[in-house]
């Protein structure tokens, strides 16, 4: 998928200034940056959370343009290819971590419930919380709820998973259960968006990096270049120690 020229603007803030940017399948880009440079506008972009005044964007050669209203359809067949990932899970409190998983898949995608209670069972133990199915989200630790928040994305069999800073909110063992997940997923070739602060993580996982800055796209490439002592850009090189 890839964004061209876009542009966002909130109030009198330029959010997003002319931001053009490919995401390939089945690889994994990771964008970095200052606070407030705007990374999560742009993932939250790519699943049309956001809309962007101007711009265009590339779905497998589904072509959108922001300067015209999208259709519902759009939407919901973009939403349902791009599944989010955020950093505070965003469980159902009142559903068990089985029907948190089944619920896309028998809503949206009308899946019969033993056949999406499988599916379930199957990603559940894909992430590690196979014998989860019947716990309520608040008797989770965060690293728990977090990959019960990665199978309930992946249940919608989408094409992209994005991820804004999805561990961020953990301590660093709790952490590792969820990176592990990450780079699994990774090894199995899920195309993913992953938005992070955990460099040493980015320079593992990354088949490609994007470096936001005030919006721009300051860097677009490798991860060797990117993390390399010989990375022309000093800011870049500042963020990289500010950050380790
Ligand atoms: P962080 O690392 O802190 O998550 P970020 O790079 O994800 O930052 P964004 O959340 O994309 O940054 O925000 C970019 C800018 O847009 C910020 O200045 C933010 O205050 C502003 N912004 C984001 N969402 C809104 C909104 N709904 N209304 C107004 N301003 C917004
Ligand atoms: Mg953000």
């Amino acid at each position: 998928m890839k964004l061209t020229q876009i542009d966002k603007v909130y109030g009198k803030k330029h959010v997003l200034k002319n931001v053009t940017l490919e995401f390939p399948a089945g690889k994994i880009t990771v964008m970095v940056g200052p606070s407030g440079s705007g990374k999560s506008t742009i993932l939250r972009s790519l699943n049309l959370l956001v809309t962007p005044e101007s711009g265009q964007y590339d779905f497998n050669g589904h072509q959108i343009d922001f300067s015209q209203k999208l259709s519902s359809k759009e939407k919901l067949a973009i939403r349902r290819e791009t599944g989010m990932v955020f950093q505070d899970y965003n469980l159902f409190p009142h559903k068990t971590v089985l029907n948190n998983v089944i619920e896309g898949p028998t809503q949206v995608l009308k899946m019969g419930r033993k056949q999406a209670s499988e599916l379930a069972r199957e990603l559940l133990a894909k992430v590690g919380m196979a014998d989860y199915g019947d716990v309520y989200p608040n008797e989770l630790s965060g690293g728990q709820a977090q990959r019960v928040a990665i199978a309930r994305a992946l249940a919608m069999k989408p094409q992209y998973l994005l991820l804004d800073e999805p561990t961020s909110a953990l301590d660093p063992e709790l952490e590792l259960s969820v990176l592990k997940v990450l780079l699994q997923l990774a090894h199995e070739k899920q195309s993913m968006v992953l938005i992070t602060h955990n460099m040493a993580f980015a320079k593992q996982i990354a088949d490609k990096i994007v470096f936001i800055e005030e919006g721009q796209v300051i860097y677009d490439g490798g991860p060797e270049e990117f993390f390399s002592a010989d990375n022309p850009n000093g800011r870049i090189k500042n963020f990289i120690a500010s950050m380790t």
